[in-house]
């Protein structure tokens, strides 16, 4: 077969994340990063091989920063051509409840992005702006838009509903949309692959700065901790997670905050950074270890809250067949794992602890044999997941 490659943008508000992938070979050719896009000083990084190029200059805007990347892509290779590009596929955030798929990027498609910016105000403008830059310097490749929030349109209302005044939660659109779609779906369909079954009950747990449980079953997501925004659910990095609503009145009416600012609170210096002063799992453990009570309190929140996940959306699928880690965290962190599991004992889970130990690289069971539930830790691709969506279209 001849070499085909997409190449995978990631355009927030300030950086361009990208990666030249090789769908059918499930490998990245290169990849890289423009960061601080519009400061005095911005940095670019261009990995090739072994290569790894690092330039710092000042790139005002997004369009100069996509100009470069090429310009890197041309002269440190791989040559795009070359290399059989048939696709750009983008990353979008926020597609709410019009797109339960990859979308040929068109004008109308654009529009309706724009459109989602009050839904995902922190990164569908940088995604547009991504869009715009890579259709102009790149006319002659279909661009393909991959939503995170597509794998959820599938969510039973019983799931997706706020109990909320209909008449407001429909006027503006205020449901749960999930976020982390395209992990959840390529882990989930990479399990029942594994397992050689398509009928599971799967719980995964997309565990990195961001992190969202999903519950699937038979291929079909039935519910997801991430709501309107990515803000609902699991303890994060810097986000709280779930959290009473009126903590929002009582901080705006009592310690007089702006909107702006507990929004900040909520979204950015919380979780594991507001209960512990970091927000890098590792470096909890570290203070952990150290004797830090505050650090294992705060650990001991964030594993409430997966158990309380893990059981209620057992109770929802009428059981658990597979219940997987991934990301970060959960690929890397055997340690988080295995206080879960242990938890879990009263389900029937058993750990294979030197299987968790083993830091294999690939989807790997971790659980023994007589587990009355699979757990596995699988890592996580989304640049090949939209890679191979993007595929779909062409
Ligand atoms: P993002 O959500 O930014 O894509 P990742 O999925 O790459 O993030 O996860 C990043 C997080 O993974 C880090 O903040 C850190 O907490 C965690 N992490 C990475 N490696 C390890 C490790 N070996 N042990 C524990 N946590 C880890």
């Amino acid at each position: 077969m001849t070499e085909r490659t997409v190449l995978v943008i990631n355009t927030g508000s300030s950086s361009i994340k990208y990666q030249l992938v090789d769908p059918d070979a499930g490998v990245a050719l290169a990849s890289g990063l423009v960061e601080r896009i519009g400061e005095s000083i911005s940095r670019i990084i261009h990995k090739h091989g072994e290569d790894t190029i690092e330039i710092e200059e000042r790139v005002p805007d997004h369009g100069v920063g996509l100009s470069e990347v090429l310009r890197l892509f041309s002269t440190e290779g791989p040559n795009l051509q070359e290399a059989g590009i048939v696709a750009v596929g983008h990353r979008v955030v926020q597609g709410g409840k019009h797109f339960s798929g990859p979308a040929l990027v068109t004008d109308e498609v654009v529009a309706k992005i724009e459109e989602l910016i009050p839904l995902g105000p922190l990164h569908n403008p940088g995604h547009l702006k991504g869009i715009e830059v890579a259709r102009s310097l790149m006319a002659d490749v279909p661009h393909v838009a991959v939503f995170d929030t597509a794998f959820f349109q599938s969510l039973p209302d019983a799931s997706a509903r706020y109990a909320l005044d209909n008449e407001v939660a429909e006027k503006y659109e205020i449901r749960r949309y999930g976020a982390h779609g395209t992990s959840h779906q390529f882990v989930s369909s990479a399990v029942s692959e594994l397992l050689g079954r398509d009928d599971l009950k799967q719980v995964v747990l997309h565990m990195g700065n961001g992190a969202s449980a999903s519950a699937v079953v038979a291929g079909h997501a039935v519910d997801t901790s991430m709501g309107l925004t990515p803000l609902e659910g699991l303890v994060m990095g810097g986000r709280t997670g779930d959290i009473d609503p009126a903590a929002v009145f009582h901080l705006y009416r009592v310690a007089g905050m702006s909107i702006d600012e507990i929004d900040h609170l909520f979204n950015r210096s919380s979780g594991m950074k507001g209960m512990t002063g970091e927000n890098d799992m590792r470096q909890v453990w570290r203070m952990i270890n150290e004797g830090d009570a505050n650090a294992r309190s705060a650990m001991d929140v964030y594993i409430h809250r997966l158990l309380k996940y893990i059981g209620g959306y057992t109770a929802v699928m009428g059981g658990l067949d597979a219940l997987t880690f991934t990301a970060g965290i959960g690929e890397n962190d055997a340690r988080i794992r295995a206080e879960v599991c242990e938890r879990l004992a009263f389900m029937g889970i058993e750990i294979d602890e030197a299987a968790n130990q083993d830091h294999g690289r690939g989807a790997r069971v971790i659980s023994t044999p007589s587990s009355k539930v699979t757990v596995l830790a699988v890592p996580t691709n989304e640049e090949l997941a939209i890679a191979r969506q993007a595929l779909t279209l062409l």
